[in-house]
């Protein structure tokens, strides 16, 4: 029998939990019409039998799953309240998430077969909720890529065309959300990587504001950029997953201790559908017809009328700068990559090579190091080392952060004039496997529209805004909004979501 090529979630039915939503699941488990168990056992099942053509997931935790939901059930049954929302709704989580009970590898031969000794707080808030995990899900490695295609342990393929990449670098978060393995994934989003494969997908992915989620036992890529988040297939189940995992933490610095935006009820308003007085900004920069695919350009020409139509005012916004953000991101984003993977050396953590007893430290770390890494990892930490020696320093990494700055000004004033902004994600649907990872420079301006939010630390969603004709593969629609301004993406979103019908 021929595999065959789509392998997406079907169309809803009773009888199959797992074309159910997030929030429908809840419901019917927390007034016990059905139980976790058997929601969690139907996506164990799923991923049995959709994971070995996708591989979206590196690990699958298949009894402490059904440990969590049992737990869950038994709960609910002596007459205890759900401890969250979302209690007993199974989760895919991207392998850069520390856990205690399931490998750590962040998609690198370094860190095979890793176990942290802590949960991140991530996983620890997931568990307070009583969401089961049911796996670890695969990753460009470190989270640098595209495509999910700089994974060691293979490529995750598109739901939608399994020829072709779910994006990156969370593509086995998105790929799994896609297939109906999980109804819920949480990703990171450093310059794009829970936006960029939602909309390949066509899942929803939000990048929160900076600070909202905890960075503590996420493992580094770029902490200045870092920000984990929410992933789902629809507005108001990645909204009701946003409020677990969101809050301050005392061990991540860089958390913010500001109360978290209302995103649930945000979420519930914009289901009406209704945007009369919302001012939607579009970037007199992103108007970049030659960038986009035609089926894209068609889309997104299409969703702007569409939420014209609901009653949002467009209003054109100049932000010059975003001009330069791909050449600072890949400044920045090197550079602190340089610094936060220096720690793996063979020594602390993970794989040790080369040590015979023959060898010197530094040749067992060289070693390690040089067989531990892929090229893209390798890449990214030369052009980071080579950017922050002396004599560069000032031309490129100095450089890099001011014009950061004028990104962030630029968001500034566009929002005293608009509510949000809106923008293509992708300049393309789905790319073919192998299409782009010999070549750098291609897989980097793919990221052309979704770098720039990352460098000001403000915060973004991508939400399906359905298949584009030429290549009858999904595209999203970008909404980016204002720091702390979280709500304002989610009422945005469901609109759109519910005018798309
Ligand atoms: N494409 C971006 C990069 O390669 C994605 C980074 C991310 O969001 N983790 O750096």
């Amino acid at each position: 029998m021929s595999t065959p090529n789509r392998m997406t979630v079907g169309e809803r039915t009773d009888s199959n939990f797992t074309t159910w939503s997030a929030a429908e699941l809840a419901e019917k488990i927390h007034s016990r019409e059905i139980s976790s168990a058997e929601v969690t056992r139907a996506h164990l099942d799923r991923i049995a039998e959709a994971n070995g053509s996708i591989n979206a997931f590196l690990h699958v935790s298949s009894d402490e799953a059904m440990a969590a939901a049992t737990a869950v059930d038994e709960a609910l049954a002596s007459g205890d309240e759900p401890t969250s929302p979302l209690a007993g709704v199974p989760l895919a989580l991207k392998d850069v998430f520390t856990t205690t009970d399931a490998p750590t590898t962040c998609g690198s031969k370094i860190l095979e077969g890793y176990r942290s000794p802590y949960d991140a707080t991530v996983t620890l808030k997931l568990r307070a909720a009583g969401i089961p995990i049911l796996g670890k899900t695969n990753m460009d490695e470190f989270a640098m890529g595209s495509s999910t295609e700089n994974s060691a342990y293979g490529p995750t393929r598109n739901p939608w065309d399994l020829q072709r990449t779910p994006g990156g670098s969370g593509g086995g978060s998105s790929a799994a959300l896609a297939s109906g393995m999980a109804p819920l994934a949480i990703g990171t989003d450093t310059g794009g990587s829970i936006r960029q494969p939602a909309a390949l997908t066509n899942t929803v992915g939000v990048k929160p504001t900076y600070g909202t989620i905890s960075r503590y036992g996420l493992v580094a890529c770029a902490s200045s950029l870092d920000q984990g988040g929410p992933t789902a297939r629809t507005v108001l189940d990645t909204a009701l997953l946003h409020e677990v995992i969101a809050g301050h933490d005392a061990n991540d610095s860089t958390s913010s201790t500001r109360p978290v935006a209302p995103v649930v009820e945000a979420a519930r308003q914009g289901a009406s559908g209704d945007l009369s007085g919302v001012k939607v900004g579009i970037v007199k920069q992103f108007e970049r017809p030659e960038a986009l695919q035609p089926g894209v350009l068609e889309l997104h020409r299409r969703n702007l009328e569409q939420l014209e139509s609901q009653g949002a005012e467009l209003v054109e916004v100049d932000c010059p700068n975003f001009d330069h953000a791909v050449k600072a991101y890949y400044l920045i984003l090197p550079s602190e990559v340089s610094s936060n993977l220096a720690r793996f050396d063979g020594m602390r953590y993970g794989q040790r090579k080369g040590d015979d007893g023959t060898r010197s430290a530094d040749e067992v770390m060289s070693l390690s190091r040089s067989e531990g890494f892929g090229p893209e990892v390798k890449r990214r930490i030369m052009m980071g080392t080579y950017a922050l020696s002396v004599g560069y320093y000032d031309a490129y990494y100095l450089q890099a952060q001011r014009v950061r700055n004028l990104i962030a000004q630029d968001y500034a004033k566009a929002f005293e004039t608009v509510d949000v902004i809106a923008a293509p994600v992708t300049p393309t649907t789905a790319f073919g496997l192998g299409e782009k990872v010999g070549d750098p420079l291609s897989m980097y301006l793919f990221d052309l529209f979704t770098l720039p939010l990352n460098l000001a630390g403000v915060c973004g969603m991508s939400v399906p805004a359905g298949l584009a004709d030429d290549t009858q593969l999904p595209a999203g629609l970008q909404l980016m909004g204002p720091a702390h301004g979280d709500d304002r993406l989610y009422r945005l979103g469901a609109a759109f979501e519910a005018g798309r019908g």
